[in-house]
């Protein structure tokens, strides 16, 4: 087996998401990243499915976002390289176009009520930019 099919092996793939099944990097959901152990050091799942994906390394010095949120998530589609700013950006777009509440994804659904933290943080942002951007309408 090779590596990266010993990766895929441990994603259960949904219609939306790709959910991680191996080992996490915290038992906190909010910050439960999936990790891969590999050639003895431990890496963020979603970076390692962005670059198996991608079939290149991921971009030095920019974070691994995901459009859907979803830390566990390792489709490499929700997985795009960003700056915390772009991050920000695309946290308002998502919240208006809907995306981020879908009613097809139980399971995505419970984690964003187990992550009202994050969401009162992204609340807080998102004023801070909409201040920012001043309102012209
Ligand atoms: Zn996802």
């Amino acid at each position: 087996m090779t590596e990266e099919e010993r990766f895929w092996s441990k994603v259960e793939k949904t219609e939306t998401c790709w959910i991680w099944k191996g080992n996490t990097s915290s038992k906190d959901p909010k910050r439960a990243y999936g990790s891969f152990h590999s050639n003895g050091i431990s890496r963020r799942a979603h970076r390692v499915a962005w670059e198996f994906s991608n079939k290149k390394p991921f971009p030095e010095g920019m974070d691994a976002c995901h459009h859907c949120d979803n830390p566990r998530c390792v489709n490499p589609d929700h997985i795009f390289p960003g700056t915390a700013a772009d991050n920000a950006r695309d946290a308002i777009k998502k919240d208006a176009t809907g995306i981020n509440h879908p009613k097809q994804n139980v399971a995505m659904v419970i984690h964003f009520r187990e992550t009202s933290l994050h969401q009162a943080y992204r609340a807080k942002t998102m004023q801070a930019m909409q201040e920012g951007l001043g309102r012209k309408e």
